[in-house]
C-alpha cells in the first residue's frame, strides 16, 4: 500500500511551493520541463526568461502565468524583485551556464543548472564559488540520479547482489543533425559528444559505484571531411579505473543511431539498463545464474523528481544530492579524458578520493 500512497502524494499548496524562473525556452524546456512543473509537488513555474518575448509570453500564458511573468535576458535582474521566484533553472547552451549562475547568485536566487555544469573546470569552479559566496544552493540537473530505475540498479550493484563488481560498459550514441545547432559550435558547447551525451556514462557509472575514478584514458575520433565535426568531436571512447579495481569502458558518438546502455558485470551476475538514459521506458534487468529478472518500478517523471528534490532542499536548507561539486567533478574527468586523447591515449591520473559519494549530498527522497 505504501507504493500506492506515494503515487497519490498531493502537491504542496502553491504558496508553499518553490517558485522557479526557467531560463531559455528551447527543446528541453518546452517538451519536458514546463510539463514537469505542471505536475510538481514542491515546485511551480513562476516566470520564464527568453530571447524571444513573444514566445515567452505565449509559454507563460499556456502554463497559467501572466504575460508579465515573461522576461528578456536583459531584464533578468528584475527577477531579484520577485519574492515568489526562489530559484532559476538554467536551460541554455552550455557556455552560458556560468554567466547566468553568477547573475542569479548576485540577485539571491538558488540555481538549478542543466548538464554539463559548464564548459571548463575553471567555469565550474567559479559557479560553485559564486553560489557559496552568495549563500544560495547550486544543483547540477542530473536527472538520472533521481530515477527509480537508476536507484534500483545502484542498490543491486552496492548490495552485493551481483557479487563483486568487476566491469562496467556504457554507451550513449545518437546522430546529431547538421542544423546550425549550438551543439556543433565549440564556443557554445565546449566540446562535442563527450560533454553532451558521454557525460551520462561518466556520471551514471560514478553514481552506480559511488566511487571516484583514479585514472582515465581515452581517444577521440571524427570522420574526416564530415563538416559537422570541424569544431567539436564526433566520437570518444574511454576507460575509467576505480580504486576498488573496477574498470569502466565507455563510448559516445554523434555519428551512430541512438543507443543508450549500461551493463554491469560482477562475480555473481550482471545487470543491464537498456535504454539507460531516455526520459521514459527505462528497462532494468538483473541476471544471477540462469535467472533473469526485469526490475519493475513505477514510472515517474524524471524532471519532476529532480526539481522537487531541489525544492525540498531549498525549503529545508540542505545540500542537494547532486550539488555543483558533483558537476565540477565530471568536468575534471572529461578534461582528463580529452587530455589523454591529445597525448596519444596515455593514462591520466586523477586525484584519489576515499569514501563513497564524496561529492553528493544526503540521499534524495523517492517521491
Ligand atoms: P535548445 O537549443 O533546444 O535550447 C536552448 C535555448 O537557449 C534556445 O532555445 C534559446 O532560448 C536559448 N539561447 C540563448 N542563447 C542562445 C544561443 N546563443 N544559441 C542558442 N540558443 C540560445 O537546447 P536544449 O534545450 O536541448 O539544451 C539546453 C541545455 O539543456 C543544454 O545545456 C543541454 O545540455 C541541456 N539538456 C539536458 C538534457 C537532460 O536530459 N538533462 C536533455 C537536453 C538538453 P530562447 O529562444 O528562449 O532565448
Amino acid at each position: 500500500m505504501t507504493g500506492n500512497k506515494e503515487q497519490a502524494a498531493l502537491p504542496q499548496p502553491a504558496a508553499q511551493q518553490v517558485g522557479y524562473a526557467v531560463i531559455g525556452l528551447g527543446k528541453l524546456t518546452l517538451e519536458e520541463l514546463l510539463p514537469a512543473f505542471a505536475v510538481g509537488r514542491a515546485s511551480r513555474l513562476a516566470a520564464v526568461v527568453s530571447g524571444n518575448l513573444t514566445e515567452a509570453r505565449e509559454a507563460a500564458l499556456a502554463y497559467g502565468l501572466s504575460a508579465d511573468d515573461a522576461y528578456s535576458y536583459d531584464d533578468f535582474e528584475k527577477l531579484g524583485e520577485r519574492d515568489d521566484v526562489h530559484a532559476v533553472y538554467i536551460v541554455l547552451p552550455n557556455s552560458l551556464h556560468r554567466e547566468y549562475t553568477e547573475r542569479a547568485a548576485k540577485i539571491g536566487k538558488h540555481v538549478l543548472c542543466e548538464k554539463p555544469l559548464a564548459t571548463s573546470v575553471e567555469d565550474a569552479e567559479a559557479m560553485v564559488k559564486a553560489c557559496k559566496d552568495a549563500g544560495v544552493l547550486l544543483m547540477t540537473a542530473y536527472r538520472c540520479q533521481y530515477t527509480p530505475h537508476h536507484w534500483a540498479a545502484r542498490e543491486a550493484v552496492q548490495s552485493g547482489r551481483l557479487g563483486q563488481v568487476k566491469l562496467l560498459h556504457s554507451v550513449n550514441v545518437q546522430i546529431e543533425p547538421n542544423e546550425g545547432q549550438w551543439r556543433l559550435k565549440r564556443k557554445l558547447a565546449g566540446g562535442g559528444s563527450l560533454p553532451d551525451v558521454g557525460l551520462y556514462c561518466v556520471n551514471t557509472v560514478r553514481f552506480l559505484l559511488g566511487e571516484e575514478p583514479c585514472e582515465v584514458s581515452g581517444t577521440v575520433h571524427s570522420t574526416p571531411g564530415d563538416e559537422r565535426f570541424t569544431e567539436v568531436e564526433e566520437s570518444v571512447t574511454w576507460q575509467m579505473r576505480f580504486p576498488s579495481g573496477v574498470v569502466a569502458q565507455c563510448a559516445c558518438s554523434y555519428g551512430a543511431a541512438t543507443a543508450r546502455t549500461i551493463d554491469v558485470f560482477g562475480t555473481g551476475g550482471r545487470l543491464a539498463i537498456d535504454p539507460a538514459f531516455d526520459y521514459q521506458n527505462l528497462r532494468l534487468t538483473v541476471q544471477t545464474g540462469q535467472e533473469v529478472t526485469e526490475v519493475r518500478v513505477p514510472p515517474e517523471d524524471q524532471f519532476r523528481l529532480e526539481t522537487d528534490h531541489f525544492s525540498r532542499c531549498i525549503q529545508e536548507g540542505r545540500a542537494p544530492y547532486t550539488p555543483g561539486e558533483e558537476g565540477l567533478q565530471d568536468q575534471k574527468i572529461m578534461e582528463a579524458i580529452y587530455r589523454s586523447a591529445r597525448e596519444g591515449g596515455r593514462p591520466v591520473t586523477l586525484e584519489r578520493f576515499e569514501g563513497r559519494d564524496v561529492f553528493r549530498g544526503p540521499a534524495p527522497e523517492r517521491s
